[in-house]
């Protein structure tokens, strides 16, 4: 029944065609019971526990030792799909997912994932396939518009915003030191980012050899901002020990409590030294669409690069991240092998990819992206963001309101950090209680030596009674330790 390809027989033989149409028949059979099961999935995961229980090993040991000589169907597939993957998988999909940060595989984007896939076409070069360069192009165009981002600026899609931030900092030394590219890098680089940048920046510089130590943490004011002032005086002390700072990394909305670097004079510091100033606005960029806050980017117009994540609150499954730089000539230069007499292309509008970073092939990521902004429409993301914020507020009032526990930190966007008031135990004990309920996943920070509780919304099922009865459980946990 099942019968595959046999690659005997040839290409134009009757039997082969027989074969080659059982085989996509097949495909469409299970196709439909595959979205028929991804529609059941997506009624009911909210009733599924959010974290997985399985033991580490559980799931491997659960699979043959050894990949089948001979194909299966796609009903015995299915079946052991639901019944040992599903319960080793952390539903992320989940409107009671509410650690890191809360996020949204829709099912515009599932659609447009599906059609990449059957196309299997790689953007490599503008020839190898004209619409993932422009269909990208256009998409990320768009996305510019909607959070305010200066007209020119070129944007790329990468896999994560770790890849993204990386690519920041080649660019940013390929600006500042352009003979690294041919003499590695030369001594004395200094990057600046905050105590509460994200790991990836350190990561990014420790991939293109800056070297840990090169990497300043500028501290942070009490809402866990960076501090200018501190920024340019350690610019300063390097400057004079013949050092070469050559990139700063702001952050808007960082990982920990969703604090806003202070861009504008940030900005102006970077001018004055000749730095790269990338942008990391992974999370809290998507917040921008929302009118009432593009002030978020205030500033962003003057960085070189910066990153949104449509994987995070952008109802786009992992992984689509969106770099923006008004500077590719640089990047350009950065990442570019094939000489320039090799150009398959002289037309400025065929953008070769491959000439922007280190990968070779190039996913087309952005069709679920365009499927998604074409889905939805800004007003229905917008609205969904705005309803995200509101209830973090919410949140943070009721929060404010019960004398055991403490905002820790400003609630800009979705994201909520408190504490019980008693020890770092309690604290681990109470969010170890509301974990093992099942019902909702929360993760914990640490700030100022503190076990912090950290509630982020991001998925588009989430209602306000689901924060609430977090909430609620939260409070029970606390009743143990009065
Ligand atoms: C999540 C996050 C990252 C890392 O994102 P990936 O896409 O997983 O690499 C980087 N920076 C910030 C501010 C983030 O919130």
């Amino acid at each position: 029944m099942n019968e595959p390809l046999n690659a005997k027989k040839t290409a134009l033989s009757p039997e082969h065609e027989s074969a080659w149409s059982n085989y996509v028949e097949d495909f469409r059979r299970a196709g439909h019971d595959t979205v028929d099961w991804i529609a059941q999935y997506l009624n009911t995961v909210a009733g599924l526990p959010v974290l997985a229980k399985v033991k580490p090993g559980e799931l491997q040991d659960s699979l043959p030792a050894s990949a089948p000589e001979q194909g299966e169907s796609y009903a015995a597939i299915l079946n052991d799909f639901e019944r040992l993957v599903m319960p080793a998988v952390t539903q992320w999909n989940h409107p009671r997912f509410f650690a890191y940060f809360g996020c949204t595989g829709s099912t515009p984007a599932v659609l447009g994932e599906m059609l990449a896939a059957a196309l299997n076409t790689n953007g490599l070069h503008w020839r190898t396939s004209p619409a993932v360069a422009e269909l990208e192009q256009r998409t990320l165009d768009w996305l510019r518009q909607w959070v305010g981002l200066p007209e020119g600026w070129f944007g790329i899609v990468y896999d994560t915003a770790s890849t993204s931030s990386m690519h920041a900092v080649a660019a940013a030394r390929e600006m500042v030191a352009p003979e690294a590219r041919t003499s590695g890098n030369p001594p004395g680089l200094v990057l600046y980012t905050s105590e509460q940048a994200h790991s990836s920046i350190e990561k990014g510089a420790i991939a293109i050899g800056i070297g840990q130590k090169n990497v300043r943490k500028v501290p942070v004011d009490s809402e866990f901002r960076m501090w200018p002032e501190a920024l340019a005086t350690m610019i300063e002390q390097d400057l004079a020990a013949s050092r070469r700072p050559f990139c700063v990394v702001a952050t808007v909305g960082t990982t920990s409590t969703t604090s806003i670097d202070p861009v504008p004079h940030i900005a102006d510091i970077a001018e004055k030294h000749g730095l790269w100033l990338h942008v990391d606005a992974a999370y809290a960029g998507a917040a921008a669409i929302v009118p009432e806050y593009r002030h978020i980017l205030a500033g962003a117009d003057r960085a070189h690069s910066l990153v949104i994540n449509a994987h995070k609150w952008l109802l786009t499954p992992i992984d689509l991240s969106a770099f923006y730089t008004r500077r590719p000539d640089i990047l350009r230069r950065a990442f570019s092998l094939v000489p320039e007499y090799l150009h398959p292309q002289v037309d400025p509008r065929a953008h070769d990819l491959m000439d922007y970073g280190v990968p070779l092939g190039h996913r087309f990521r952005a069709l679920k992206l365009w499927y998604v902004m074409r889905y939805f429409g800004r007003e229905k993301i917008e609205a969904m963001l705005r309803a995200h914020i509101q209830w973090a507020r919410q949140l943070a009032t009721l929060v404010d309101a019960d004398r055991r526990f403490e905002l820790v930190a400003p609630v800009p966007f979705s994201v909520v950090c408190f504490r019980f008031k008693g020890t770092d135990e309690q604290n681990k004990a109470i969010l170890g209680q509301v974990n093992a309920s099942e019902r909702f996943f929360l993760a914990h920070t640490v700030l100022n030596g503190k076990v912090i509780l950290r509630l982020a919304i991001g998925n588009l099922a989430t209602t306000w009674e689901d924060v609430q009865e977090a909430w609620i459980l939260i409070q029970r946990g606390a009743q143990a330790f009065e």
